[in-house]
């Protein structure tokens, strides 16, 4: 059953909220986390247990074991992937079911199983399906099913070598749903350009020649982050040019051009821990989300950390989970009550829980 925020909580101020989450909290003790991904709004990432990348809440999350409730600050892909991995006694929460990303959705299942058809077609049995974290549970069982994997974008590169280990030398990876994830990682390991290929899937075969998928080695899905590709080659030509002197640092959602004109290039985690190890008066520019880069500036004053781009790089529908749907949330298991419990059914959690299991495994 679907339910709404009672209008009672929009009316609360913020030292209401804020002071009523912390009261919810210690009435639940161990019975609940909450989990936050980097890219939360302040005023939510503060009563999280936990925060971290994708990868850190999957894996920390699974841990978690004697939480009875786990509260995802977060999107419907990560709290699908936590209640995957989830044990018998737990319940996952999103306080906003419409947390969805404009990126998972560049995936639907229909399409991508189409195109998993048209390789079978094509008799193209050597590849090995990988998705990005930031896909539906769908997908993740479709590359389970397949004998693939799940990535994050911490650890893309090794599930991306383990995934050519189990087809040999011609093997070929199927990445879904960042083309710029794909792109990023296949170049990182040395494949040329030439051999890494785009699957349109609004396009028959998707806008490929048999040719081309057979001569390629990374066959990429055509999906990206509405925030990510906001990061242009003018952007780091203008900050190099405003600043000498300052370093580029970018998440590998970027596209292809950008990520090989920064000097590093790595997942939020990542990104955190190189300011944080940066030298005092050091200067970056950072190309990723806005609540992110914001937060790193003002804990680090330090070092001149601003946003990559000036165009309003925030994502929509992180920002959906609020004080309000996060105190409301909590409110109800105080009293007993479970709002917006994310539950895969079978028997897609048990696929995508052995591609999940393959990355864990991996890394
Ligand atoms: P991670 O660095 O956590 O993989 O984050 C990327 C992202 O877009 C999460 O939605
Ligand atoms: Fe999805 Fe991009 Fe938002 Fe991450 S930042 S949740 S990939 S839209």
């Amino acid at each position: 059953m679907r339910h709404t925020l009672p209008e009672t909580y929009l009316t609360l101020d913020d030292a209401a909220l804020a002071g009523r989450i912390v009261e919810a909290k210690r009435a639940l003790g161990s019975r609940l986390v909450i989990l936050g991904h980097h890219y939360q709004r302040d005023d939510v990432i503060e009563h999280a247990d936990v925060t971290g990348d994708s990868y850190k809440l999957a894996r920390l999350g699974a841990e978690r074991t004697e939480a009875e409730f786990v509260v995802f600050a977060g999107v419907h892909f990560m709290a699908e992937s936590a209640d995957i991995l989830r044990a018998p006694h737990q319940t996952v929460i999103l306080p906003d079911l419409n947390a969805g990303c404009s990126m998972a959705d560049m995936a639907p299942t229909d399409d991508v199983l189409d195109a998993g058809a048209a390789l079978e077609r094509l008799g193209i049995t050597d590849v090995t399906p990988v998705t990005y974290m930031n896909s539906t549970a769908d997908i993740k069982a479709f590359c389970g099913e397949r004998g693939g994997a799940v990535c994050t974008s911490s650890n893309a590169r090794s599930v991306f070598e383990w995934a050519f280990r189990q087809r040999g030398p011609d093997g070929k990876v199927f990445f879904l749903p960042d083309e710029h994830l794909g792109r990023n990682t296949a170049a990182a390991m040395g494949i040329p350009e030439s051999q890494i290929v785009v699957w349109d899937p609004m396009r028959p075969q998707g806008g490929l020649s048999e040719e081309a998928i057979r001569n390629a080695k990374a066959i990429v899905w055509k999906g990206c982050c509405s925030v990510h590709t906001k990061f242009q080659l003018r952007h780091v030509a203008d900050r190099r040019a405003e600043d000498p002197g300052v370093k580029i640092i970018v998440h590998p959602e970027v596209p292809r051009e950008v990520a090989a004109a920064a000097d590093v290039v790595g997942s939020t985690e990542t990104i955190i821990r190189t300011l944080r190890e940066a030298p005092a008066g050091s200067r970056w520019a950072v190309g990723t989300e806005f609540n992110l880069v914001n937060r790193l500036a003002r804990q680090m004053p330090d070092k001149k950390i601003a946003i990559l781009s000036k165009d309003f790089c925030i994502c929509a529908t992180m920002y959906r989970i609020s004080p309000q749907n996060l105190l409301w949330a909590l409110e109800r298991l105080v009293a007993g009550e479970v709002v917006n419990a994310i539950r895969v059914p079978e028997p897609t959690r048990t696929w995508a829980k052995l591609a999940l299991d393959r990355m864990l495994q991996v890394s």
